[in-house]
């Protein structure tokens, strides 16, 4: 990949883990926010743990996004990024632009994803 398509999947994945990280901050600030002034009443608490797992299952998988986003950065580094890791081919730039952080051509994606589902995950 030249350096210049580099620098350009550097700055949105960068971007984006900014993003990221306002997120979970704010995520993690009403999960506490909630445990500390809303469990008044049994209605209260219902609702408000309603709302936790809301919050933790988008937190979670914003958690994984921000992995997903180190990883790309590592792989930025050592010069594979952009590389497929199954077939080694060249992932290609509409699906690098719609996923930067994409480990996977479209061919290889869909074997993986059978295979996951096959898995039973
Ligand atoms: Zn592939």
């Amino acid at each position: 990949m030249k350096a210049k398509d580099l620098q350009f999947f550097e700055e949105i994945l960068n971007e984006r883990k900014v993003q990221l990280q306002k997120n979970i901050a704010s995520c993690a600030e009403e999960q506490a926010g909630a445990q500390k002034d809303d469990l008044k009443d049994e209605g209260d608490l219902a609702s408000a743990s309603g709302g936790a797992v809301i919050s933790d299952a988008i937190m979670t998988q914003q958690k994984k996004e921000l992995e997903e986003i180190e990883y790309a950065f590592k792989k930025i580094k050592d010069g594979s990024y952009g590389t497929c890791e199954m077939c080694e081919d060249p992932i290609g730039m509409p699906r690098l632009k719609a996923k930067p952080f994409a480990r996977y051509c479209i061919v290889c994606r869909e074997i993986v994803e059978k295979e996951n589902k096959a898995k039973g995950k």
